[in-house]
């Protein structure tokens, strides 16, 4: 027998038997995410659907800072990282990081590290949330930005926590060079892209 913290399910908190980090139940209300294809040619594997127990731990990764959420969300999203040299996460912007003082892609791609050898290579930089007016010409409100600070040998895999439109995803894969994919903890149900 564990310590008392080890023995706690990390998605609803109650005590919890056997092996694995979830109970049950929680396991339970795990669906596969799938593979998705977004506009653009993005392949993502999903490794959940944004709901129950998912949603739950994807929720006390970001706004309740608990790593611990990043271990089942990170075994599941491992198979969909091996087809690359390096992991890339997708940093979450300045501001929020400030706010919830855990930056979510980066414990995930740390966690699917340990699981598969794939190193993490902090590539990307966020900029503030582009607040500018949609103008002629101009961006759409809230567009992320993302700048490459190191170039990344052979193929990338982005990692990010929910999918939700896309956005996110295809300006971060933007600003890499080379080819690559993504995988992420959870995709909205009305995600974006076709199923593969
Ligand atoms: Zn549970």
């Amino acid at each position: 027998m564990g310590t008392f913290g080890e023995m706690l399910c990390v998605c609803c908190g109650v005590a919890r038997a056997g092996r694995g980090t979830c109970c049950h139940g929680c396991r339970l209300e795990l669906v596969p995410g799938g593979e998705l294809w977004l506009a653009g040619g993005l392949i993502v594997h999903a490794a959940f659907r944004h709901d129950g127990s998912a949603r739950r731990l994807v929720h006390r990764l970001k706004y309740e800072a608990f790593p611990a959420a990043a271990l089942p969300l990170a075994a599941a999203m491992a198979p969909g990282a091996c087809h690359g040299s390096v992991l890339v996460p997708v940093p979450r912007v300045i501001a929020r990081h400030w706010k919830h003082g855990i930056d979510p892609a980066r414990e995930l791609a740390a966690a699917v590290s340990r699981l598969t050898g794939i190193p993490v290579l902090g590539a990307l930089v966020p900029g503030w949330w582009h607040a500018a007016r949609a103008g002629p010409g101009g961006k759409h409100r809230g567009e992320p930005r993302f700048r490459a600070i190191r170039a990344v040998p052979g193929r990338w895999v982005l990692i990010d926590d929910v999918l939700t439109t896309g956005t996110t995803l295809r300006a971060a894969s933007q600003a890499l060079e080379g080819t690559g994919r993504a995988v992420v903890a959870t995709v909205a149900q009305a995600g974006p892209g076709r199923r593969r």
